[in-house]
C-alpha cells in the first residue's frame, strides 16, 4: 500500500550558496506537515574538492591543508550567509573536521578505496548538518538521520551494494516512526555503511540512488530529483543547443538514457522505483511552480531523438598474438578480465583475430588489463574519444549529428544508434 510520503532529492548545485539553501527552505515551506524525507548531496563541487584532498593525502604532495581549506572555507562562507556569529552549527561542524583527522596522522593506511569513502563521505555530512539546523532556525521541524545507520551496504569502498533487508529493517525502525508523526526526516545521499561501521559510498552521483532506495523502503508515493534544469531533456544542455524537455518519459526509457550515459540521474535509480511503481519527477529547483519531467509506468512509447554524449572513452583494440581466432574461450577470459576489473564495455565488435572495445577511460585500470593480457595479446588503445548514442534516431539528425566528424566505429539497432567518434565540436542543431 502506497503511503502518502514524498522524497525529495537536492543535488550539489541547489545548496551550493546560502541563498540555494533558503530556496530549497522555501520550496520545503510549501511542504510543510506532508510526510517528507529529503536526501542531500555535497554542497557546490565539494566531493570533487575532497577527492582533491584524497590525492594529495595519497600522492604525499604536502597539500592536504591547502585543499581541505577550500572546503573549509566554502562551508564557513555558507554558514555565515545563513546563520548567526556563535550559532552552535559552527561548533557541529568542527566536530565533524575533528572526527577524520586520522585518516591524515601515520600509519597511513594503503586501503585507497576504503580511505576515500572515510573522507569523501564528509561532504554529506557537512551539507546535511547545515542545511537541518537552518530548516530548524526556519520553524520547519526536521530530523537530520545519519544515512550510515540505515543504509547498510557490503565493503565494496566507492561501489557498495546495498544490504535491503537490513536496510528495510532501519529504515522501518530509524525513519517511518519520525514521518508518520508529520517531522521532516533529512539524510544524507550517496553513503552508507558496512556491518563494522565503516563507512560506504554508493557511487558518484549516487544520492539519486538513495532516495530511489528510500522511496522503496518507504512505499513512497513519489520521489522527485530538484534539479538546475526544468526535467529531463533532450540533451546536454552543456554540449547541445536547441535541447528541449522531455514531458513524459516510460522507465524503460530512462533506464536506457542512463545506461547509454545519460548524467542527469544515476543509473541505479530507476530500477527499485520500477519495482514499485514509483512515479520519479525531475523538477527545477528554480522554477518549482512548472512541470517537470514525469517517469512512470504506462506512457505512450513516442519519443523525439534523444542525443548523449559520453566523454573521456577509450578504444581498446585487443589482438591475438599467435593470429588465432577470437573465438569463444577467448571471449570467456577477455570479458572475465573486464568484469575483475571493472572496466564497463560501452561498445564491442570483433574480427577474426581481434577484439575491439569502447570503454571510459580510466588510466589505472586500463594499465592493469594491459599487463594481465601481455603474454597472450598486444592491446593498442586510442584516447580522447567520445560515445555519441542517439535514441530513436532519424536519418537527417544522424546526418547533421556526424558531418565533418571521423567515426571509428558504429552500431545500429532498431531504436539507438551508438558512434565512437573523435573531437566533436558544439553541435549547432539536432
Ligand atoms: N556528492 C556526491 C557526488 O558528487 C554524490 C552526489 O552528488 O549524488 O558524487
Ligand atoms: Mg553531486
Amino acid at each position: 500500500m502506497k503511503k502518502h510520503v514524498f522524497v525529495f532529492k537536492f543535488g550539489g548545485a541547489s545548496i551550493k550558496d546560502a541563498e540555494g539553501v533558503r530556496n530549497v527552505a522555501a520550496i520545503l515551506e510549501k511542504y510543510r506537515g506532508k510526510q517528507v524525507i529529503i536526501v542531500i548531496s555535497a554542497s557546490g563541487k565539494t566531493t570533487n574538492h575532497l577527492e582533491e584532498v584524497m590525492y594529495a593525502h595519497f600522492n604525499r604532495t604536502g597539500q592536504v591543508n591547502e585543499k581541505l581549506d577550500v572546503i573549509k572555507n566554502h562551508h564557513r562562507r555558507l554558514m555565515d550567509g545563513l546563520f548567526d556569529p556563535g550559532d552552535p552549527i559552527y561548533e557541529e561542524v568542527e566536530a565533524l573536521y575533528r572526527e577524520k583527522d586520522w585518516i591524515f596522522e601515520p600509519p597511513a593506511s594503503d586501503d585507497y578505496d576504503m580511505i576515500y569513502d572515510q573522507l569523501v563521505s564528509l561532504g554529506e555530512l557537512l551539507s546535511t548538518h547545515i542545511v537541518a539546523a537552518f530548516l530548524n532556525r526556519c520553524g520547519l521541524d526536521t530530523l537530520w538521520v545519519d544515512a550510515r545507520s540505515v543504509i547498510r551496504t557490503d565493503a565494496t569502498y566507492r561501489e557498495s551494494q546495498i544490504d535491503w533487508e537490513t536496510t528495510q529493517n532501519q529504515v522501518n525502525s530509524l525513519i517511518k516512526p519520525v514521518v508518520e508523526e508529520g517531522r521532516f526526516v533529512l539524510v544524507q545521499g550517496f553513503i552508507g555503511s558496512t556491518a563494522e561501521g565503516l563507512t560506504t559510498t554508493l557511487g558518484r552521483e549516487g544520492s539519486d540512488f538513495t532516495a530511489a532506495i528510500l522511496s522503496y523502503c518507504m512505499d513512497a508515493e513519489k520521489m522527485v530529483i530538484w534539479k538546475d534544469v526544468e526535467g529531463v531533456l533532450t540533451g546536454d544542455p552543456r554540449l547541445f543547443k536547441n535541447v528541449t524537455k522531455l514531458p513524459w518519459l516510460s522507465y524503460k526509457e530512462a533506464i536506457e538514457m542512463t545506461y547509454y550515459g545519460a548524467s542527469v540521474i544515476h543509473p541505479k535509480t530507476i530500477k527499485p522505483l520500477q519495482n514499485k511503481n514509483i512515479p520519479l519527477y525531475v523538477q527545477s529547483f528554480i522554477h518549482p511552480e512548472t512541470e517537470g519531467t514525469y517517469i512512470g509506468p504506462d506512457v505512450e512509447e513516442h519519443y523525439p531523438p534523444i542525443v548523449i554524449l559520453d566523454k573521456n572513452q577509450t578504444l581498446l583494440h585487443i589482438a591475438t598474438r599467435d593470429f588465432s581466432f577470437v573465438v569463444e574461450h577467448h571471449m570467456a577470459r577477455l570479458f572475465k578480465v573486464f568484469a575483475d576489473l571493472r572496466i564497463f564495455i560501452n561498445m564491442m565488435r570483433n574480427t577474426a583475430i581481434s577484439f575491439t572495445v569502447c570503454v571510459p577511460n580510466i588510466p589505472d585500470r586500463i594499465q592493469k588489463l594491459k599487463e594481465i593480457l601481455e603474454d597472450e595479446y598486444t592491446v593498442t588503445t586510442e584516447d580522447d574519444l567520445e560515445l555519441l548514442t542517439i535514441r530513436h534516431y532519424e536519418e537527417n539528425v544522424l546526418k547533421s549529428m556526424t558531418r565533418g566528424k571521423i567515426v571509428l566505429m558504429e552500431e545500429r539497432l532498431r531504436n539507438t544508434v551508438q558512434l565512437v567518434i573523435k573531437d566533436i565540436p558544439l553541435i549547432e542543431r539536432i
